[in-house]
Order: structure tokens, then sequence, then C-alpha cells
């Protein structure tokens, strides 16, 4: 499959409006600004896009749904707040790329009648504020932002707004409090930001990825687009890898390539030749898996069956030199700094889990503290406020599913079997 989404990254200057317009960039806009909204958004219908950002809901649903609402002004809002642990999916777009996103929420401000559009950029990615600025005041001087983009009297204008760090504004009510200049914490839904989102009108959070997949749809059309990949999930997708690979970075692959695939054909297989261990397929909150778990296909779809979830794509390799009860120690004590505070079983929970699971790492495991720590999990998932909770949970339940038996000699035995 020809590369769209990473197309043309590794070229000097690749980021300037000349260079994109070199590689047809912009057309798919012309051909969108003579559509009906309705029409592009029947076409992302058709495609079966879904959400590149960890959810996975369909694309042309959610668009439906604000859409439909009678209220004015709608707000489009791209996030671009990518803080979850091994994913740096959409850095690349965003620093070497921008035009790419910027056509895309063009084209979907068009289709959802959003005049006004705003990037929440992630706080640690300085380097793309300054990208992103830069190529959005390139669209502004050649008439593709602002009250009348190409003549053709469609309105949209485009700012960047940066976060201050923190992995919950990732979550779309927590991101839109932020952008509102609120304290980041998720809202309870419903209503949902489709109908009342920013400032209380109809607000449509995409990620980055989602949203640059929108020129090649309207390039190539919806139904050619389904035939990318799984036909259930279809489309590009963009695999970051990282941790014990020969060659960490992200690979743009048809949706559903194997993880055997990523790891040993594209990434080059693991460090030094040594024995695969696990796998975390989606970034830190997405269930571990063992080595035989790794034909399963990386899309929305197959992951489920195999007891994990594709979330943001963020493949993280571990070799037989790993200790798993550090990974999962490291991930908790990632949790609970993130944690907002806002509900007590998170708040409370992840703050346990990081303290038992430090004494396990540290050599001063107690008997019963396996089971303690399924308690406390099983206590957290699904009663928390946002799926933050629930991630940390998963973290802990999975590790120990699939690696008791680490678990236990570090209780009994007080050393590391890697
Ligand atoms: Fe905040 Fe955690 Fe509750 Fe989410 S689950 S609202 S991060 S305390």
């Amino acid at each position: 499959m020809d590369k769209f989404l990473l197309r043309g990254i590794e070229e000097e200057g690749s980021a300037a409006i000349a260079s994109y317009r070199e590689k047809g960039g912009y057309a798919a806009l012309e051909k969108a600004l003579s559509m009906k909204p309705e029409e592009i958004i029947e076409e992302v219908k058709r495609s079966g896009l879904r959400g590149r950002g960890g959810a996975g809901f369909p694309t042309g649903m959610k668009w439906d749904f604000a859409s439909r609402d009678p209220k004015f002004p709608k707000y489009l809002i791209c996030n671009a707040d990518e803080g979850e642990p091994g994913t740096f999916k959409d850095r690349p777009i965003l620093e070497k790329n921008p035009h790419l996103l910027i056509e895309g929420m063009i084209i979907s401000g068009h289709a959802l009648k959003a005049e006004y559009g705003y990037i929440y950029l992630r706080g640690e990615y300085p380097g793309a504020k300054v990208v992103l600025e830069q190529a959005i005041e390139e669209a502004y001087k050649e008439g593709l932002l602002g009250d009348d983009i190409l003549g053709k009297g469609i309105k949209f204008h485009l700012s960047v707004h940066q976060g201050a760090g923190a992995y919950i504004c990732g979550e779309e009510t927590a991101l839109i409090d932020s952008i509102e200049g609120r304290r980041g914490q998720p809202r309870i839904k419903p209503p949902f930001p489709v109908n009342v989102g920013a400032w209380g009108m109809p607000t449509i959070v995409n990620n980055v990825e989602t949203l640059s997949n929108l020129p090649l749809i309207v390039s190539i059309g919806g139904e050619k687009y389904a035939g990318i990949g799984n036909p259930e999930c279809p489309g590009p997708k963009i695999y970051s890898v990282s941790c014990c690979v020969k060659k960490p970075g992200v690979y743009e692959l048809p949706m559903g390539t194997t993880l055997r695939e990523i790891i040993y054909t594209h990434a080059g297989g693991i460090r030094d030749d040594r024995p695969l261990k696990a796998v975390i397929p989606g970034g830190i909150s997405t269930p571990v898996l063992t080595p035989d778990q790794i034909d399963c296909k990386m899309d929305f779809v197959n992951l489920p069956k195999v007891g994990s979830m594709l979330g943001s794509g963020a493949v993280m390799v571990f070799d037989d030199t790993v200790c798993l009860v550090r990974v999962c120690w490291r991930a908790l004590r990632f949790f609970e700094h993130e944690s907002c505070g806002k509900c007590v079983p998170c708040r409370e929970g992840t703050g346990w889990l990081r303290n038992i699971l430090e004494r396990i790492e540290n050599g001063f495991g107690r008997k019963g503290d396996i089971e303690l720590l399924q308690d406390v999990a099983h206590s957290m998932a699904g009663k928390t406020f946002c799926p933050l909770g629930d991630g940390a949970a998963n973290v802990v339940l999975s590790f120990i599913r699939q690696f008791h038996d680490e678990f236990e000699h570090h209780i009994e035995k007080k050393e590391c079997m890697a």
C-alpha cells in the first residue's frame, strides 16, 4: 500500500505548503467545496472510517449526530493531545505533514457546518506548535482559511490551543473544559459533546489521524477507501512501535496488519534477536498479550477477540530481559500521577495499586498481594467516571492474568525472574 498519511515526511521542508501542493495537496479540498455537506458525510459513512484516537467510534455516525443538531455555532476540535505512553503516531503528521491535517479539518468543517476549529495540542509538543502555526498562517495567506474559502462563500477559522501537560485532557470533555479555560476534568455524559460541547454548543472532537484521512476519502471516494485493509474497520493506520525492537518508529500500514508482521517485518524483529516475552498492542492502557497471540490482526474487531484493544495502535514490545512487574508498577505510577482526582475509585485505587506493586517490585511483597491487587482493580473497573480508571485496572488485571508466575516469583523468592 502506498503511504498517504506519512507520504513524503522524510523529505526536507515537507511541512511547507509548496511541498504539500506538489504531492497533490488541497485538491481534495477543492472537490469537497463543490460538494454539499450531506454528501461529504455520506462519503465518510460509506468509507467505514472509525476514530483513530482509541475508542474506534464510527466517524460518519458521530458527524450525523452533530449535523442533525439545529444549534449554531458548531465547533470542530482536533484532539492532538497525544499523551498515552508508547504513542507517537500523530506527531509525524503534526510536525512533518501539518497541511494534511489542516486540509482534513477544513473539509470536516464544511461537512459539519462548523465555522471555528481548534487544534488542542499536547503541551509536550512545542515543536509541533511552531510548525502548525506556520502552516495555518500559510493557509490563511492562500485563502484556504478565513471568511470566504477559495471564493466559495464558506467560512472556517482555525487556531492552535496548547495544553499544559495533563494526560486527562486527552479525554474529550476534559479537553473541552481546558479549551474553555477551566481545569481539565471529565464531564458527565450524556449529554455528549456532539450536542452539548464547547460553550454548550454542538462540538465534534476527532483525533489527528482521523481528520487526516478526510482528504483521502474525498479524493478516492468512500467505497474505494472501504477496500483498504479490514473491511469491518478499513483504511490506512499508523502504528507506533517502541521498546525492544530493532527499528522503533512509525509505520503506516493497512488496518488489520498482524502484530507479527509489524514486529518482525517492519520493526526488524526483537533487539539482539532475543525471545519475545510480551506485547502491549495499543498503548499502556490496553491489556498485554503473550507471544502466542501475535498472529492477531491489529484492528478494532480482532484484538477484542484475544482480550485486548487497538487503542491508539501503540505497540510496546518486551523481550525476556524485561521485568513485567516493574513495567506494571511504572504504568501505575503514571496513572496515579495523572488521575485528576474527581472520582474516588480512581483517585484512591491508582495509589493503592501503585503502592502494592511497589512493595512487590522492591522485594517486600506479602502473601495475598496478588489477590489484593485483583480486588482493588475489580473495585475500579467499570466504576470510574472516565476511562483512565478502567485503563489502570486493565493493566493490573491483564498483567496478572498473563504473567501470574512472575508476580508469584517476586513475592515468594524476593527476586526477579528477568
Ligand atoms: Fe479523574 Fe480518574 Fe475519575 Fe477519570 S477516572 S474522572 S481521571 S479520577
